[in-house]
């Protein structure tokens, strides 16, 4: 089961503050944690953890943080010969939080922004060995154009993340097998704030298969034969960080494994709704055996 990853790695620098500061105030953090993020690493660390075989593709600057983030995949037992070290710094995202759960980001893309398209076609004979891609949003758009153009005509399944939210031209949509908007990412797509219509419309420009997430109302996956909702586990949710990465890990994940769509929808939001249950985005991601226990006790509440 092999899955290429073609996005985004970072550095979440998070720091917990009792308010946010005001323009021109310095404020003191009452915390401060160094987290490993990035859409396109978190998605990788959570399908490997769930038992697929992921080569990472993307670049980290030649930084402390680069080795750092560099280690970290190696040690998911994540394939790296496809990740870039270039000049520029790795990417980070500097998150601040208040007590009452409210935040402010600002994300550097950095060395994310150094994976051009010619980054990925030198890769393709690497890129070969995988049955699925998945990208997200995080690096350049031409980057993710034009991967998607050549691996699709070489054969491969794609599923496109479309986060965070962009516009995409028209000509992609034929291309792409799975696209996971959350709700507001596929009101930008669809320009309608109704899923169902919304959905139906990206299929009509071409996707085969649509799967909206809605947070703790679950997901629900649209094809032009049938919709089916995949009903929400009931969590302790603290921090919804990565939540939708290790969504999009676990529905493809059992995508692969020939999972119906049903079962593949409840795979996911119950892998989802655990990265809820603990801070931060790579600290966060469950194992199959977390996400197979959920599930049981799930099935016990419902009966
Ligand atoms: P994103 O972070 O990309 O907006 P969502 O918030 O829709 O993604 O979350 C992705 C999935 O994670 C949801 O479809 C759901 O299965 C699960 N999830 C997210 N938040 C919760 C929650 N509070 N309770 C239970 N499941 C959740």
């Amino acid at each position: 089961m092999k899955i290429a990853v073609i996005g985004s790695i970072n550095m979440d620098l998070v720091l917990q503050v009792q308010r946010l500061p005001q323009k021109g105030e310095t404020l003191l953090a009452d915390h401060y944690e160094k987290v490993p993020g990035g859409k396109g690493a978190n998605q990788a660390v959570a399908a490997s953890r769930l038992g697929a075989d992921v080569t990472m593709f993307g670049a980290l600057g030649k930084d402390g943080f680069g080795d750092e983030l560099l280690e970290r995949l190696k040690q998911e037992k994540i394939h790296t010969e496809g990740i870039l070290r270039t000049e520029t710094p790795s990417g980070n995202a500097m998150i601040t939080i208040d007590e009452q759960g409210n935040n402010t980001i600002i994300v550097y893309p950095g060395a994310n922004f150094d994976v051009t398209e010619i980054w990925i076609r030198d890769k393709l004979e690497l890129l070969e060995e995988a049955e699925w891609v998945m990208f997200q949003l995080e690096t350049p758009m031409k980057t993710v154009e034009d991967g998607i153009l050549r691996l699709k005509a070489s054969g491969k399944n794609i599923l496109l993340n479309p986060a965070p939210a962009k516009e995409l031209p028209d000509s992609l949509y034929p291309m792409i097998d799975v696209i996971t908007p959350n709700e507001t990412e596929l009101a930008l797509l669809s320009g309608t704030e109704d899923i169902e219509a919304g959905a139906r419309i990206l299929l009509k420009k071409g996707v085969r298969q649509v799967v909206v997430t809605m947070g703790e109302e679950g997901s629900v996956a649209i094809s032009h034969e049938l919709a089916i909702v995949g009903k929400p586990y009931r969590v302790k949710a603290i921090d919804t960080t990565a939540a939708g990465d290790t969504f999009n890990a676990a529905l493809l994940v059992a995508l692969m494994e020939e999972k119906g769509m049903k079962e593949a929808l409840s795979f996911a939001n119950a892998a989802g709704a655990l990265a809820t249950t603990k801070l931060g985005a790579q600290s966060s991601l469950p194992t199959k055996e977390e996400v197979l226990e959920l599930m049981k006790k799930g099935l016990k509440q419902n009966a």
